[in-house]
């Protein structure tokens, strides 16, 4: 679902002008759970702004990573986009690649070792679960 009001604030808070094109991008990535790549999402804003090139998608989404109004998960070559910006951990498929986002409070408390955050700049935290999706399984099943 999209947070526009937090959208709108980051924006703001970070100097980044509010651009239907921003709007739209955002809107896309936020209503998709299933954090596509930069390619699915523009091929989604195209059909609503058909003038918008692939080039702008991908630096808008790369800005909105910058401003924490998206960020990166997980992608073994292609970049793909989390909009969700409320606390969530993520279920990771190690056959279709798919990546399911869960909420889980126990993991929302979990602590970041100390000495990461000296060696590195934390900017969020999620965990990863690595496994096999539903439908790999289903598929699995019906081939035995
Ligand atoms: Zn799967
Ligand atoms: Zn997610």
């Amino acid at each position: 679902m999209a947070d526009l009001e937090t959208f709108y604030n980051l924006c703001m808070q970070k100097g980044l002008k509010i651009t239907p094109q921003r709007i739209e991008v955002y809107k896309t990535l936020a209503a998709c759970s299933d954090h596509p790549s930069v390619d699915a999402i523009y091929k989604r804003v195209k059909k609503v702004l058909p003038n918008i090139s692939f080039d702008t998608v991908n630096r808008t989404l790369n800005t909105f990573n910058d401003i924490g109004a998206a960020f990166v998960v997980g992608g073994d070559n292609v970049k793909r986009f989390d909009g969700n910006l409320e606390k969530h951990h993520h279920f990771k498929c190690v056959k279709c690649r798919n990546i399911i986002d869960f909420k889980h409070n126990e993991f929302d408390n979990v602590k970041v070792p100390e000495h990461l955050g000296q060696m590195f700049k934390v900017l969020k935290t999620t965990i990863f679960v690595e496994g096999l999706c539903r439908t790999c399984l289903e598929k699995d099943n019906k081939l035995k």
